[in-house]
Parts: structure tokens; C-alpha cells; sequence
């Protein structure tokens, strides 16, 4: 996550410390760590029961930088944007934080949020290994939930920088979609690895991002939802490079190799190199499974000139999504 303006991280905050010696122990006499959920790129998620009044939350334990003393301002900072953001249906809500420290006197953070069943990388790979298509109504619902939720980041000047599928969380009964890992990137930077050394993906991550450009703004994000969106209508992904040059190329031989012509300053970024020359296919070629409308949105998501790309909030006015109860939502 990263601030455009930091005036929206203006909220103060607080943290409840639990103090030097046991403070690991002491976060946990609170909580009741039931299962490992997963593993984000900051730490590990726990599902845990609030002792106090048995709630079910999602315990995200965050180790802070070693040489800092404490909690680094820029983590506060992004603390609390995440707490100003999470009051949004569509973003995963942070309901308490916990500061402690562990054996090793490295600050730990303990993030809590509500509890969500599912993610959406879980959901498209049930959907693939039964192979199952996801309803085109669900899609949608999904889709519009999504634009929702990152038209009220990008309202309050907060880029993601890194939606994919893993980290949009789901509720299967009610399809409610709701984004997470929101939370920390701009205080830890954006890594190239997860601290398990696990490489982070590159398949949802802008072309101007992967060709090294200094300023990118909130279009990288509408990159990131039309890569998904493609994703949810075929259960594959759409650009699964394993590198960052060979991201590059799997996205050149599906939209053509860009230009000056279709995106003016494209050869001054500082990865861009002489690449094999490759034709543009037609998006309807590429994603099966999508009708006029949903090919049209999809289209003005994939522009490669960031400024072209269609905005969250435009989005959520497509025609595409005429048909959509936005009253529901
Ligand atoms: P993240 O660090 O947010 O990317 O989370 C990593 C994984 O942990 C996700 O893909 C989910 O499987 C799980 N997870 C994260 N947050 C929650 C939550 N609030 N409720 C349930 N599972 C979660």
C-alpha cells in the first residue's frame, strides 16, 4: 500500500503495547491461535478465538525491521491509513492491533481482522481442478465488488501496488469479496521476496512497474484487476511470467510489442530494451468466456498507456455492470 497524499493518514493511533519480556506470550493470552490460514508477504495468518468473547479473527503476526527501536512511524503511518481504509465494505477490517516483542526483542505486530473463509486464489483453483467455469453472474458480482473496493483506495489516495488473487478475501455463502494485504508495503518497501525467500508473483504486477518506471499511480492497480478479471472468466491466468522479463514477453506476445505510437515514452523507461517484435490479438482471442461488454471493460483495463487505462470509479459505471444490484453491494 502507498500513500499518494499523506493528509489521508492524518488519523492518529494507538497500538497497545505489551512490553519487553513475554510480550509474544502476552498478545496470545488474548487470542487462542485455532489454525495457520496462510502466509502473506509480511508473515504469517492465523485463524484464532478472541478469549473474551470467542470471536473468530484472522491473527496476522508482522515482524518489524531488526534494527528499529520500537514501531518505525512509517509502519504507524500505514496502520492507521489501514484502519482508515478498512471502514469500507470492500476492504478486510482491521479490528484491533497488538505490539509486543519477542524472544529476540525484535518488535512484533499483531494485526487482527475479521475473519473471512476464503480467498480467491482457493476459489478459482477449486473452480479449475473441477473443471468448472465460475458462473458469468458471479464473476460480475465479484468484478464490481472489486472496483468498489479499489475506487475507495484510490478515493483516498491509496494505491495497493500488489492485488492478486491471494489476497482479495472471500466469504463463499455470501460471495462478498473484500481486498487485504493493504497493509505495511510503503514501511517494509515493496519486496521481490516474501520473508520465507518465497518469490512474490508477477502476474498481476504493471508493465510500467516491470519496465522500472520511478512514478506509477493507480493505473498499475486497474492492471492488476483486468489480469484478474481475465483470470476469473478462464480459471488461468493470463500472464504467468516467472521472471520479470518473462513477464514482460508474456504480456508482448498476447497485446503486441508496444511503441512510442500506442504508448508515448515507453523506450525512455529505464528496463526497456530492444524486445522481439510481436502483433497485438484481439482480447476477445485471448479471454473466452466474456461477453461484448465484459471484453470492452476488460480492454480499457489492459491499456498500456497508464493514463488510458479506465479508472475503479469509471469502472463501476460500465455498462458491463448495468445489470449488477449496486444497492447490494
Ligand atoms: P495476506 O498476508 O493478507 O496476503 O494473507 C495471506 C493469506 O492468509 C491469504 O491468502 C488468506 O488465505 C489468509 N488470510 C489473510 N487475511 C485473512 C483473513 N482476514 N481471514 C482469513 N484468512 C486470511
Amino acid at each position: 500500500m502507498a500513500a499518494l497524499h499523506h493528509q489521508a493518514a492524518a488519523a492518529p493511533v494507538t497500538t497497545t503495547t505489551t512490553t519487553t519480556e513475554g510480550g509474544e506470550l502476552r498478545a496470545m493470552d488474548l487470542y487462542e491461535k485455532l489454525e495457520k490460514v496462510g502466509e502473506g508477504t509480511y508473515g504469517k495468518v492465523y485463524k484464532a478465538r478472541e478469549k473474551a468473547t470467542g470471536r473468530i479473527v484472522a491473527l496476522k503476526k508482522t515482524r518489524l525491521p531488526e534494527d528499529d527501536e520500537g514501531v518505525p512511524p512509517t509502519a504507524l503511518r500505514e496502520v492507521s491509513l489501514l484502519r482508515m481504509l478498512s471502514q469500507d465494505s470492500h476492504v478486510v477490517r482491521l479490528l484491533d492491533l497488538k505490539q509486543g516483542q519477542n524472544k529476540e526483542g525484535q518488535t512484533i505486530l499483531y494485526l487482527v481482522f475479521e475473519y473471512m473463509d476464503t480467498d480467491l486464489k482457493k476459489f478459482i483453483r477449486a473452480h479449475r481442478q473441477n473443471l468448472q467455469k465460475i458462473p458469468v453472474p458471479t464473476v460480475k458480482i465479484l468484478m464490481y465488488q472489486l472496483c468498489k473496493g479499489v475506487a475507495f483506495c484510490h478515493g483516498r489516495g491509496v494505491l495497493h501496488r500488489d492485488l492478486k488473487p491471494h489476497n482479495l478475501l472471500m466469504d463463499r455463502k455470501t460471495m462478498a469479496l473484500k481486498i487485504a494485504d493493504l497493509g505495511l508495503s510503503r514501511s517494509f518497501t515493496v519486496p521481490l521476496k516474501k520473508y520465507t525467500h518465497e518469490i512474490l508473483t508477477l502476474w498481476y504486477r504493471a508493465p510500467e512497474v516491470l519496465l522500472g518506471a520511478a512514478h506509477y499511480s493507480t493505473p498499475v492497480d486497474i492492471w492488476s484487476v483486468g489480469c484478474i478479471f481475465a483470470e476469473l472468466a478462464t480459471t488461468q491466468p493470463l500472464f504467468a511470467g516467472d521472471s520479470e522479463v518473462q513477464q514482460l514477453l508474456h504480456i508482448f506476445k498476447l497485446l503486441g510489442t508496444p511503441n512510442e505510437q500506442v504508448w508515448p515514452g515507453v523506450s525512455k523507461l529505464p528496463n526497456w530494451h530492444e524486445y522481439p517484435q510481436w502483433n497485438p490479438s484481439k482480447v476477445s482471442d485471448l479471454v473466452h468466456g466474456l461477453d461484448a461488454d465484459a471484453l470492452d471493460l476488460l480492454e480499457k483495463m489492459l491499456q498500456y498507456e497508464p493514463s488510458k487505462r479506465i479508472s475503479a470509479k469509471k469502472a463501476m459505471e460500465h455498462p458491463y455492470f448495468n445489470d449488477v444490484n449496486k444497492e447490494l453491494y
